[in-house]
């Protein structure tokens, strides 16, 4: 959803795809909602569902 990364919002996607939380406040250049995000991109792990545990990807 690349319309969703473009602008000015205040409320930021978090940039793994398949996560669904958008981050809260200031985000200080941060693009992932948590380190669970942050590190399976860098380790290019692929997965149909994200492990972060919040919310909006807890459903199964
Ligand atoms: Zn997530
Ligand atoms: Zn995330």
């Amino acid at each position: 959803m690349i319309d969703e990364l473009a602008g000015n919002q205040e409320l930021t996607a978090c940039s793994r795809e398949v996560c669904r939380c958008t981050l809260m406040g200031p985000s200080r250049g941060e693009v992932y909602c948590s380190e669970t995000c942050r590190k399976a991109d860098e380790d290019g792990i692929e997965s149909e569902t994200c492990a972060c545990g919040h919310p909006p990807c807890d459903e199964r």
